[in-house]
């Protein structure tokens, strides 16, 4: 028999007779992986374990744990459900059954028939009894022509339509069991290894996106391997119901989005206000201490200035329109950089003067389209932690290295233990994708790793990931139910002095110009509060709690009492609400453990007489009697410390 290289991810090759399947491959290395392998790479690409190799090629086998052996697992979980549809609801007409983030869904067109809850319930009960029958999945390549009159014969009317758009191309066709698919694959090689099965919703779905369209309905699901995965899984999905920031926003009156203002238009209220100023206090106390110099610029600007950095008309979509003010347009400004150029330009630079770093919590606005926002993570209107650091070439290495330890104190002090970075690179097969010059790009990215090493960051490189105008840091958080989102970011910019023809004289007496560095720890305010309101659950830290402590008097005679207790921890720096409501002070106690306040002091006749507190810690119960001024110490240093837990 012929033989092939196979390569490694390690680098390492070994033969194998041609047309040997990955499935072959990982027993050939341990028949524990064959079991645990799902799919596998050929070349970048993501095939079927069962499909041959024909020539030499470099493999990955991907085992539960990556993205691709998820996605094939759930596309084939897809493949699974339909068969358990056409099973249970025979005529019924097929759209597409993709994976998606977590888990996968297919679109049917059922007539007149509502897929109901009993429905979902039925149709895993049919799931369950098809995997257990252990049906390989098989790949079939046919001529066009053929699979028309398949499909023509099944009068599937939408995989004929898909059909029409692969004219003249050869089509894959997957079977399992009785079910067959119009499908480019991969799948698993058998259904026996979907094994915990949950149908979560149905929803309304255009077929192809579009409303002129006939409406489908989308059946979600999700699988796993294991029954406890599963479990896990669906307890997050409980959890982030129970945390959803726009729901515990308005519970605890956070923010406001109403319609009488705008979508996508947050007002904030007193006590998301505090959220907001304390970590903004926080940040400029920070900045302060590293040499920013704070700035403030208009809401809006000339659109000329966007007319030079290039953001308008290449971004024009995500924009608000034009405003039209004697003659001359502004645009709602959405971004804060060519404000700040300005403020550089203002006057001459020398090379002692670098670096220049100027700081603005700065508003922008987005146009995004109404079906997008969603809370304070989608909105028309934000703030951001905006910096913009002027510096020569030769400072770059050590300012990053500064903006890098300035995001891991944001993140460390706000509990996110697990953040991983990805440092954005150019691509070096498809350069005309990125402004500035060569030389500059390869020194800034050497510079971005060694300042990587140097901070001891967890990081990769995204080949292709970086702006056209330089490459960047991009923060990635893991909160406390594990999702992954995209906070800070570090952008260096070769493009934006050049646009603007900002200069510095060097020591040389020649005109030079500067790198821009663009960053931002929080990212957006208000997407950032968005993530800490999930991430805490509302149960913010001590340090960031819109009140730290509040004051029950139990009884009437303990009113002035409660007034005084208040003014002292007031002074003292402390947020605290006096709560004198007529109400018995059990019911005081529960109403404030679920605004999550952290303390309440309650006050009754002992305590008033011996001048003490009896404190509760949300969560914690009594923590018995302690004397004010005790308390008050106690209170304030946690607070200075910003410390996570208390
Ligand atoms: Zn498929
Ligand atoms: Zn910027």
């Amino acid at each position: 028999m012929p033989q092939i290289a196979i390569t490694f991810p390690d680098g390492k090759t070994r033969s194998y007779e041609r047309g040997v399947t990955g499935q072959q491959i990982a027993q050939s290395i341990s028949s524990g992986l064959a079991k645990e392998v799902l799919a596998v790479s050929v070349n970048g690409e993501v095939w079927d374990l069962f499909r041959p190799i024909e020539s030499d090629a470099s493999i990955r086998l991907h085992k539960w744990a990556d993205d691709e052996a998820k996605r094939t697992y759930w596309h084939s979980s897809a493949h699974l459900m339909a068969e358990a549809i056409e099973s249970v609801f025979p005529g019924t007409k097929f759209g597409i059954g993709p994976p998606i983030e977590n888990g996968f869904y297919y679109d049917i067109d059922m007539g007149d028939h509502s897929i109901t809850s009993d429905d979902l319930s039925r149709l895993e009960k049919k799931m369950e009894e098809l995997s257990k029958r252990d049906a390989p999945y098989r790949r079939e390549v046919i001529g066009w022509n053929d699979a028309v009159e398949y499909f023509q014969k099944k009068n599937d009317p939408y995989k004929l339509e898909l059909l029409d758009g692969l004219k003249g191309e050869q089509i894959t066709l997957y079977h399992q069991g009785e079910f067959t698919d119009l499908c480019f694959g991969p799948h698993i090689p058998s259904t026996a290894k979907i094994k915990a099965i949950k149908l979560l919703s149905v929803a309304g779905a255009y077929w192809r996106g579009n409303e002129k369209n006939k409406m489908l309905q989308r059946i979600y699901g999700i699988t796993f391997p294991t029954q406890k995965e599963l479990d896990e899984h669906l307890f997050r999905l409980e959890e982030a119901k129970r945390r959803d920031h726009r729901k515990l926003g308005a519970e605890l009156e956070l923010f406001l989005i109403t319609p009488k203002v705008g979508g996508g238009l947050p007002i904030w209220l007193p006590k998301g206000t505090i959220v907001r100023e304390t970590l903004e206090n926080f940040l400029r106390s920070e900045q302060r201490k590293r040499g920013y110099l704070p700035v403030v610029t208009p809401h809006i600007g000339n659109l000329n200035l966007y007319k030079t950095s290039g953001h308008y008309p290449y971004y024009k979509e995500s924009q608000f329109a034009p405003i039209v003010v004697e003659d001359e347009e502004y645009l709602l400004k959405p971004m804060n950089c060519p404000h700040h150029h300005q403020i550089y330009m203002s006057k001459p630079r020398s090379y002692r003067d670098l670096p220049l770093r100027l700081a603005e919590f700065g508003t922008v606005y987005r146009y995004e389209q109404s079906g997008e926002l969603n809370g304070l993570t989608r909105v028309r209107s934000f703030t951001v932690d905006d910096s913009h650091m002027y510096v020569r070439q030769d400072q770059l290495k050590d300012e990053l290295c500064d903006v890098i330890d300035l995001i891991q104190l944001v993140f460390s002090t706000l509990g996110f233990k697990d953040f991983k970075t990805r440092l954005s690179f150019r691509d070096p097969k498809n350069m005309e994708k990125f402004g500035g010059e060569d030389a500059m790009w390869e020194q800034s990215e050497k510079d971005i790793k060694e300042a990587a090493d140097l901070m001891k960051l967890n990081y990769y490189i995204g080949i292709g990931e970086a702006a056209f105008y330089g490459p960047k840091i991009d923060f990635m958080v893991q909160d406390a139910l594990n999702r992954t989102w995209q906070l800070g970011t570090v952008q260096v910019d070769y493009v934006m002095p050049e646009r603007f023809k900002l200069e510095y004289t060097g020591s040389d007496g020649l005109k030079h110009r500067p790198v821009i560095i663009h960053r931002a720890p929080f990212g957006s305010l208000e997407r950032f509060i968005g993530v800490l309101i999930e991430h805490f659950a509302g149960e913010f830290p001590l340090w960031l709690s819109p009140v730290h402590c509040a004051v029950l008097p139990i009884t009437d005679s303990q009113h002035e009492y409660a007034k005084s207790v208040c003014a002292r921890l007031t002074q003292a720096g402390i947020r605290v609400e006096l709560d004198d409501r007529n109400e018995k002070v059990g019911y005081k106690i529960r109403d404030w453990e679920t605004k999550k306040v952290p303390f309440m002091l309650v006050l009754g006749e002992k305590e008033r007489a011996g001048q003490t507190v009896a404190v509760r810690q949300h969560k914690k119960g009594d923590l018995g009697a302690m004397n004010l001024d005790a308390f008050r110490d106690k209170i304030s240093k946690a607070i200075m410390d910003k410390s996570i837990t208390i």
